[in-house]
């Protein structure tokens, strides 16, 4: 029998970030000997060289785009190795939030071998602070269409793969996650109907979830705005238990109805905890009183949602969890007592070969900025541990699935070392940036603007429930466009129009605030859409075969995105220009 010991998983990661820079050299021996029968690295003439200088002299820096042809070679049935020495069964699908569609990608044992590693990893560092009981976790966790390419592989959202495997089930009962609701449900054809049961489930074992869980933080605050719609229909099922009629996907209905017995005083619980609710502060905590956290990513482009799980979640700690994506896993966040704002995520260095390109804000020099060089100015990539505390870099990867010094495209600050492996703090992405001459503004400051504007509605009750951005050149000067859905229609124009202008004022770049004070770039524009417009953007990604799960609200829109810039538009209920430089 399997013996699964936290001591020994924290251990093994104390043993493994002991040598950082020892392990990067064996982890890149080992790709590079498995896969030197690979046509694309046969083709850069490594003559079966493994060391890390050989690599980068041979080997350049790639985007997606460059390895695109080769993916799309293996999705059309050709099993030659191309990318990698042993074929590769499936491809998964990236959420694609910023080209608009999914992209490509290899999806490997190996993948699924460093999934598990980083679960388990971070599951042991997280139980020894906040230790879980034996019980379940309500898991909004979602799959997605899984579909069949052109030479017969499965093609589908990279935790779709995972959830199919073995190891997926093995590691969730010994890290304590196995989810509250059936197969039938994590599985099922229709997203709405999904949640309903995770709710339902998550309620029907109550006393026993341990923890709340969703891979990204807005799946959590998605359910439980839904749950303020649904919750005496949850209610009343369990009183008769009798499912709705809502849930109408056979295999979903028949295995939900089998967990559901008639509950009078359950629901009688259910529902007087509600009614006790302001606001449905703390509700996660009151209904599900032996929760010990909320878990889920809380970084990146889902920090915009920290506040109002907070305020779902009452007193109980939020723990964003690990970095990665649907290229390979980077790091897991092994201080979980910190607040989601200032995570960190420690590289795991046996599971890819990771180089680091350092990235200097030009100071001052904001007029001589050339395109290419958006925002930054990049420095030679440097190895894991060669990074310095306080720099920010972008990523750089080679892994067991193909991908070599591939660049993620994601903006990283070293925040420290555990033992000899950086800590790193997610940025941003680079590739999203509100531009239209010399200004640049990133998703960071796309937030941190909206945050500041946010704050303006708080005397009438009100929040952002979501928002996104588009950069608006069809008359000169462009402009930007700030798209804002507010959770109800009673804000005054005056507050709106106040919002407009801070927002205006609240992108400090150098480059917007010049050009905004000479004209270069018009007044910012505030729209305001109708509610339940970003729902349609997300049931939109999902019918593009993107999951729930790894569902990210786009933060730009670009022109070439028209179907998201046509919902945006057909949505629009009023819109503010900003006259904070008057012109
Ligand atoms: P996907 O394309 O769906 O695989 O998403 C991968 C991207 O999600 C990464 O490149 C990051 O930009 C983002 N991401 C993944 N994990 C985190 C995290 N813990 N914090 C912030 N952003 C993350």
């Amino acid at each position: 029998m399997r013996v699964f010991s936290l001591e020994s998983v924290i251990d093994e990661f104390e043993e493994l970030t002991k040598d950082a820079g020892q392990q990067q050299r064996e982890t890149l021996r080992k790709i590079l000997e498995q896969n030197g029968e690979a046509e694309y690295l046969q083709k850069l003439g490594l003559g079966g060289r493994t060391d890390p200088e050989s690599f980068k002299a041979c080997v350049p820096l790639v985007t997606h785009s460059d390895l695109d042809p080769f993916i799309q070679r293996i999705a059309n049935g050709d099993t030659s190795p191309i990318l990698t020495g042993k074929p590769i069964r499936s491809i998964s699908l990236s959420s694609g939030t910023t080209q608009g569609k999914p992209k490509l990608l290899p999806f490997t044992d190996e993948l699924v071998q460093s999934t598990m590693q980083i679960y388990r990893t971070s599951f042991a560092f997280r139980n020894r602070e906040y230790p879980i009981g034996n019980g379940k976790a309500l898991q909004f966790i979602y799959s997605s269409k899984q579909v069949q390419t052109k030479g017969g592989l499965i093609a589908t959202t990279a935790t779709t793969n995972v959830y199919r495997t073995e190891q997926f089930k093995c590691t969730m009962k010994d890290i304590q996650s196995q989810c509250c609701s059936p197969d039938e449900v994590i599985f099922g054809s229709d997203f709405q109907q999904s949640l309903y049961c995770h709710l339902l489930c998550g309620l029907i074992y109550s006393d026993e979830v341990q923890f709340v869980f969703s891979t990204f933080a807005h799946s959590i605050v998605h359910a439980f705005r839904k749950f303020e719609d649904v919750w005496e229909e949850l209610c009343e099922d369990i009183r008769t238990g009798v499912l709705s009629s809502r849930i109408t996907v056979p295999s979903m209905r028949a295995a939900v109805s089998k967990l559901l017995r008639p509950s009078p005083d359950l629901a009688d619980s259910i529902y007087n905890k509600c009614m006790m609710l302001s606001n449905w502060y703390g509700v996660i905590q009151e209904l599900w009183p032996n929760a010990k956290y909320v878990y889920g990513i809380m970084t990146g482009s889902m920090e915009p949602y920290l506040n109002k799980l907070r305020h779902y979640a009452g007193s109980l700690p939020l723990m964003s969890a690990d970095y990665g994506s649907s290229e390979g896993w980077i790091g897991a966040n092994v201080n979980p007592s910190l607040p989601p704002e200032s995570v960190t995520f420690a590289v795991l260095p046996n599971i890819g070969y990771f180089e680091f390109i350092p990235l200097e804000k030009p100071v001052g020099q904001e007029t001589e900025i050339s395109k290419a060089t958006i925002h930054y100015i990049e420095g030679e990539p440097v190895g894991l541990t060669e990074v310095e505390v306080g720099k920010e870099y972008e990523i750089v990867f080679t892994n067991f699935a193909g991908l070599y010094r591939y660049r993620l495209g994601d903006v990283l600050r070293v925040a420290g070392f555990h033992n000899s492996t950086p800590e790193l703090q997610f940025i941003c992405r680079r590739s999203l940036v509100l531009s239209i001459n010399i200004d640049k503004n990133t998703e960071k400051d796309l937030q941190l603007a909206v945050e500041e504007a946010a704050k303006l509605l708080a005397v009438e009750k009100l929040e952002v429930v979501d928002f996104t951005s588009h950069v608006d050149t069809s008359m000169e000067p462009g402009h930007y466009v700030i798209f804002w859905e507010l959770s109800s229609d009673a804000a005054t124009e005056d507050v709106l129009h106040s919002c407009c202008n801070c927002l205006d004022m609240s992108f400090v770049d150098a480059g917007y605030v010049s050009s905004r004070k000479v004209g270069a770039i018009g007044p910012l524009e505030l729209c305001i859409v109708r509610k339940g417009t970003f729902h349609k953007i997300m049931d939109h990604y999902l019918d593009l075969g993107g999951a729930m799960s790894q569902f990210k609200t786009p933060r730009f829109v670009g022109r070439s995105n028209i179907k998201v810039l046509q919902i945006l538009n057909r949505n629009v209920i009023e819109c503010y220009f900003s006259t904070a430089y008057g012109i």
